[in-house]
């Protein structure tokens, strides 16, 4: 970069950078690490991850964690967005202690409507000298960066055309009215750099950083500029983020030093990748946090995932933990420095561990929707009536099921047959069973015993139903197996399910013997 001097001369060395340490207590102050979203489409899993650490990380220093909003790309931010966001993360269960629609002491917390801050902070810029007026125009810039690269060099960006304006070409320009944008100068030599939490020291040259804009000729701040005077307005400690911002870091401690203000501390997580070690994207699969729980992962599941993704919780023990029990064991230090590949297969299982674990009430709660969602809650076929019955008959369910409980995928898959008699069936198990004569006659032989034998007035238990059975095994010479493997297949049509005489309870007698009849016929 050519160009008029300028006073930089030490300025690299007066960057604070951060200390090469990495600490997880604050010994003189509070914690204060932000998610800063920008709305331009859902909460996909690697904003949930950097979300999660730092929510993690202000949870486990007890400091605090702020949602800031980052909608200056007037363009391409959406309110649809900003609340998809907002719903994943309240379903990750991610609460934020300032932020939008919960204010704080260093609001607004969308930037849009903090344009007045950035305002003054660039007349603060002004003071110190350390901006430039900028007229040349995307034209201007295009031309100059062909010539460039025709003449075989490299445009890094920009060439410092208005650094050395003469306050009479200034004066010329402002009086036709041209637009002029706001630059940072920027050093030529040496090389500005940060102790990384994650990554360690990391280093950039000077020479290869342009006077960037700061402020848009339209009066908006640019990326850079506003994520500065947030993360220090807002008192930010530590800025956790993905990686893909390495390069807006140099440039971003370049306008703290302009500024005149500490930097926070820096951390980047590495990007997520797909199982083919290509960056995560669709065609991996699902990649935002709705999907996932539209494909029955909960949210408990995805922060434990998230958590491990990135994070080496170490080889003792379980990999299967509660919110609480990762805010516990957080730590920064502990956080990967090399990408992590999503694995579905993994989330998959940890979802189903943490189904199993989950107690009555909290496998009711998840069931109730998906038997709604069927219909099959109201249905007047299933012979329960009031709420409050069916819900005794869904956690009686929930207790057949036991162990099995481990997919809310597989549940209506699992439970269709106890609410329809139009249900699913096992075609090869069907034809291999009631296809055989003496197979169908005993079915007929059970019905028939269930229909003498069962009281015809109230419900049939399964001790009952299991006295039947046994007693007809033991009058036929058969065994009790000889009778149950055709019932099961008649009533639910699967080779395999819960118990038996369990299964013939929750159906009541009517059921189980129009069943058998119609297997056998
Ligand atoms: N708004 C930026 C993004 O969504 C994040 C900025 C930051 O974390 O510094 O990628």
């Amino acid at each position: 970069m050519a160009g008029a001097p300028y006073p930089v001369a030490d300025t690299m060395r007066r960057v604070p950078a951060a200390s090469p340490e990495v600490s997880d207590s604050m010994s003189d102050h509070q914690a204060r690490v932000r998610f800063a979203p920008s709305p331009t489409g859902y909460l996909h899993v690697g904003g949930a991850r950097t979300a999660l650490f730092n929510w993690l990380y202000a949870r486990s220093q007890k400091g605090v964690f702020v949602l800031r909003i980052e909608d200056t790309d007037q363009e391409r931010s959406t309110e649809e967005s900003t609340e998809a966001i907002l719903r994943g993360m309240r379903w990750l269960g991610l609460d934020w202690d300032e932020g939008p629609d919960r204010g704080g002491d260093h609001g607004p917390y969308r930037q849009s409507e903090r344009l007045e801050i950035y305002r003054e902070a660039l007349e603060q810029l002004k003071a110190s000298g350390r901006v430039y007026r900028c007229f040349c125009s995307e034209e201007d810039l295009e031309r100059r960066a062909a010539a460039v690269v025709d003449a075989g060099g490299h445009w890094e960006g920009y060439d410092g055309h208005c650094r050395s304006l003469s306050e009479e070409q200034i004066a010329a320009f402002e009086a036709e009215g041209r637009p002029a944008a706001w630059r940072l100068r920027t050093p030529d030599e040496g090389s500005t750099f940060w102790y990384d939490i994650v990554v360690g020291k990391r280093e950039f040259q000077n020479d290869v950083i342009t006077d960037r804009v700061v402020f848009k000729a339209d009066g908006f701040p640019t990326y850079n500029f506003a994520v500065v005077v947030d993360d220090h307005r807002m008192g930010m400690t530590h800025v956790l983020r993905g990686d893909d911002h390495v390069s807006n870091t140099p440039l971003q401690l370049l306008i703290y030093e302009a500024m005149g203000w500490k930097p926070p501390k820096f951390g980047h997580m590495p990007m997520i990748l797909g199982p083919d070690r290509k960056r995560l994207s669709k065609r991996h699969g699902a990649v935002s946090v709705e999907e996932f729980a539209s494909q029955g992962i909960i949210p408990q599941a995805m922060v434990n995932y998230l958590a491990l993704l990135g994070w080496s919780i170490g080889a003792s023990g379980d990999e299967v933990l509660t919110i609480d029990q990762l805010v516990a064991k957080f730590s920064l230090k502990k956080v990967n420095s090399s990408p992590a590949a999503f694995d579905y297969d993994k989330l998959e299982h940890i979802n189903s561990q943490h189904l199993k674990r989950m107690d009555a009430d909290e496998k009711l709660a998840l069931l109730l929707p998906i038997l709604d969602d069927h219909g099959w809650r109201y249905d007047p076929a299933w012979q329960v009536a009031g709420v409050e019955e069916q819900e005794g008959y869904a956690a009686r369910l929930i207790a057949l099921l036991g162990g099995r409980f481990s997919s809310l995928q597989a549940l209506p898959g699992q439970l269709e047959f106890f609410f329809t008699d139009d249900h699913a069936v096992d075609r090869q198990a069907w034809d291999d069973t009631m296809g055989d004569e003496t197979v169908r006659q005993r079915v007929t032989a059970l019905a028939d015993a269930l229909e003498r034998q069962l009281a015809s007035d109230g419900p049939a238990s399964a001790a009952d139903f299991e006295a039947v059975v046994r007693g007809l095994a033991e009058a036929e010479g058969l065994k009790a197996g000889d009778l149950i493997h055709p019932a099961r297949v008649a009533l639910t049509g699967q080779s395999r399910s819960a118990g038996m005489f369990e299964v013939m309870e929750m159906l009541g007698a009517p059921r189980v013997l129009a069943r058998l009849r119609r297997a056998a016929a």
